[in-house]
Parts: structure tokens; sequence; C-alpha cells
């Protein structure tokens, strides 16, 4: 996997500032075979992994993660953006019936999918109809009446012993049969062909031309490899479509023709059929596909796990802190500032005992607050801020006026700040987390 291979790498020390040419390079050559055994299609892979390079050049290194975990976050981001960048619902026709057409080559799935988007639709109180317009194979049409019948839809089929129909026609008076019988969906299934081939996206087109189909789908298999870019450019210069269905995503394929399809049509990509049974069927999940395709589940978790590990290193830094009687005005407004990201249960106060009592301390501190006293606490010297007792009244003036504030309320945030630190102090003494000098302000 990505994670065996970037091994090495990922061990990195992390926090190195910015992320070094080295680093990307390394970890994007694994990026990139990781892509290509996902069979996403090669000018994807390199308009891709160039698109990545750029964008984490000159990043700044998360001082919680080593660059090629970072390098990872910025993929993962990246490909869940382009796989779901345009993720919409299905576009339902003002005045009904909405005329779903599917268009794929033979074997893509597409009859079965037209079972499960009835069966999907008609759950959600829709009522669907199902029209029957591959007359190519012998067996088509029963083969839709079967799972017409499993998702409990009707379908519209030309009549037996009329000869081999035109699909055109079907296609029409399957429309027509549905807004007479009321349905406000109507799902065309169409022929389609090992390979591509003129006369099927001919008939296709006549198809789309006769029927105005609100979404035609195209419909294609994950185990098609690296040839589904060249499958999804045929439809879409010849019969053209609004969305993407990815089938057979329970098979082994590790799914890089949705990269590949979604790149070259921009057309987003609506659902993914994972299993021959109607219901094995869902809407597409951009996350997941991302994972799938770089196998990047480890990786994912360290960095999660690093990133939280890191944040509370740095709430163990600031118990140590106040403790030992180091707490200074910088600290007060990072704590306040951490309290307001993770709440209170997350930050430090959680972690002391009798947290309680801090909180309330702090409780006067609403967000607008911590606006204010954060401009307050930047409009002070360093060394002010280390030891604010240093501020005399008329420095407490310029801080007000720096700040936007009145001198009341930088009397307030100092009286408040030295309440808290008191009250932190006595705390440690009071349990015995040691360091805690009574104060003497
Ligand atoms: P069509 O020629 O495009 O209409 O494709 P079909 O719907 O007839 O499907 C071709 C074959 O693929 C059938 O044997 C289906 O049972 C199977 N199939 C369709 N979708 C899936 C899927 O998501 N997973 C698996 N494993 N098989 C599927
Ligand atoms: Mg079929």
């Amino acid at each position: 996997t990505l994670s065996d291979r970037l091994g090495a790498i990922l061990t990195n020390l992390r926090g190195k500032g910015r992320l070094s040419p080295q680093d990307i390079d390394a970890t994007c050559r694994e990026i990139r075979v990781a892509l290509l055994e996902a069979d996403v299609s090669l000018p994807v892979v390199r308009a891709f992994v160039a698109r990545i390079k750029e964008r984490a050049t000159g990043a700044e290194v998360s001082a919680a993660l080593n660059p090629a975990q970072q390098v990872v976050k910025i993929v993962n981001e990246e490909l869940i953006g382009i796989l779901g960048g345009e993720t919409r619902r299905l576009q339902f026709a003002k005045n009904p019936p909405t005329v779903i057409m599917l268009a794929g080559l033979q074997g893509s799935g597409k009859t079965t999918l037209a079972g499960k988007l009835a069966l999907w639709l008609r759950k959600q109180g829709h009522a669907p109809l199902l029209v029957a317009c591959d007359l190519q194979r012998p067996n088509a049409v029963t083969q839709l009446q079967v799972v017409g019948e499993q998702a409990g839809v009707p379908v519209y089929a030309p009549e037996p012993g009329n000869g081999v129909g035109d699909p055109v026609t079907v296609a029409r008076g399957g429309v027509q049969f549905g807004q007479v019988k009321q349905h406000d969906i109507v799902i065309v299934d169409t022929a389609g062909r090992l390979g591509v081939d003129a006369e099927m996206m001919a008939q296709a087109v006549a198809i789309r031309e006769a029927v105005v189909p609100d979404e035609v789908l195209f419909v294609i298999d994950a185990m098609i490899g690296q040839s589904a870019i060249e499958t999804a450019e045929a439809f879409r210069d010849g019969v053209g479509f609004t969305g993407v269905v990815l089938t057979k995503l329970d098979g082994d394929a590790r799914g890089g023709a949705a990269l590949s399809v979604r790149h070259v049509t921009g057309a987003p990509i609506m659902f993914a059929s994972t299993g021959e049974k109607l219901t094995e069927f869902d809407t597409f999940h951009p996350d997941r596909m991302a994972n799938r395709i770089l196998g990047m589940g480890d990786i994912l978790s360290m960095i999660e796990l690093a990133e939280q590990h890191f944040e509370a290193e740095q709430a163990e830094e600031m118990a140590a802190k106040l403790v030992g009687n180091d707490f200074t005005l910088d600290d007060f407004l990072q704590q306040m500032q951490m309290i307001r990201k993770m709440g209170p249960i997350g930050g430090l106060l959680g972690m002391l005992p009798g947290a309680g009592q801090m909180k309330e301390a702090l409780a006067g501190v609403d967000d607008r607050d911590i606006d204010r006293t954060a401009a307050i606490i930047l409009s002070m010297t360093p060394q002010e801020r280390r030891d604010p007792k240093i501020i005399n009244a008329s420095r407490r003036q310029r801080i007000a006026k720096g700040s936007g504030s009145t001198v009341a309320q930088v009397n307030s945030l100092v009286d408040r700040f030295f309440e808290a630190r008191k009250m932190m102090s006595s705390m440690a003494g009071r349990f015995g987390l040691g360091g805690g000098r009574p104060s003497n302000r």
C-alpha cells in the first residue's frame, strides 16, 4: 500500500518550517505510483500530481505533521474535492415525468442500475416507470422485466410477437405511457455494445433526441481500468451525459476510473453500484472513493492521531506553566482561544482538578470578549504580557487606545488575569500539583 511505500518518509521528524522540494518530490513519486496502480489514466495522473506539487510547494509545514504526512493530507483533500466538487442530486423536471436515460457499454451494468435506481426512487415515494429500449440482445427485455418485478416497478416494453421493434419508438411510447399513467419518473434503459461503436452511439443519440431526457447517466464499470478515459470521451462526444454512475465497486478495482472520468468529462459522479443485488447501491461518497484510490486509510488515521497528540501536548505544556505560576497574558490569551476552539472540556481546564472554578473565572467571556481581549493583549509589549504588574496608568490608557477599548476594560482584563492566576496557583497547591508558590499578587 501507499503507507508501506511511504514508510521511510513518513517517519521523518515533524515540523521543518517549510516543505522541501525533495520531500514533495519523494512523496509525489509514491502517490503517482499509487494512482497508476489504481488504474487512473496516465495523463490524469500527470495533471493531478502537478497540481498537488503546486499546492504543496511553499505550503507552511504543520507543526503536528511530518512533510510526507502533510503532502498526503493535501492529496486527500484535493482528491475529495475533485471527486465531489460538484456532487449534486438528480435533476427533476418541472413538468413530470422526469426522464432519466442510461447509456454505457454492454455489460457495464445499465439494466441492473435501472432496477436499483427504480427501487431507490420508489422507496423515496416516487412512482417510477422502466422503459426497455435495449432490443439488441434477445433477453434484454426479459432481464429488465425481472429487475422491474424485483423492484416493484412496472416496465414498458414492446408488445411481444410484433417482431423486433424500434428502440426510438419504444422510448417515445414509454414516456407517453408514463405521462398518462402519472409516473413522475421514467427510466430509459438502452442497448450497449462491447466496445465503442458508431451504430450504438447513433441509436443512443436518436433516443435522446426523441425523449429529451432531464438526465443522461453514463454507466461505467469500475473494473474497466485504463480504458475508462477513452470510453468516457467517446460517450461524452457521442451522446453527451449529465452524470456518471460507477458500477462493480464491490470488485477489487481500486476505482481509478472515477478520477479519470471525472477529470476528462467534468461530469459529477452521482451514484455507486456495489453488487448484483438491487439494494447494493448508494449515492457516491467522494471521501470513500479517495481512500480507495490511494489506499490511504492507515496514513490518514496516523495523521489524525498525530494532530490530536500534538494538541494534547500543547495543553500539557500549558498545564505545566500554570502550575509553575509562569502563566503569562500570552498564555491567558492562548488558553481562551483554545477554549473557544475546543470547548472547555477539550481545553486545558478539563485536565485540572477544580476545573469548574477556573471555568467560572473565564465565564463572563464570550466570543466578542475574546476578540477584544486579544486586541488588548496584543497592544501590550511582550514584557508587559509576561509581567502585567508593570503596566501603569498611562500605559493602560495607551493600551486602551491602541486596542480600541476603554481603560475600564483594560483594568478588568488585568484583574481577571491575576484572579485566574491566583486561583490556578492555589488550586495547584491544594491538589499537590507541585510548583504552586503562593502568589504575592
Ligand atoms: P448492461 O449490459 O449495461 O445492461 O449490464 P447488466 O445490468 O446486464 O450487468 C451486466 C452484469 O454485471 C450482470 O451480470 C450484472 O449482474 C452484473 N453487475 C451489474 N452491476 C454490478 C455491480 O455493481 N457489481 C457486480 N458485482 N456485478 C454487477
Ligand atoms: Mg442491459
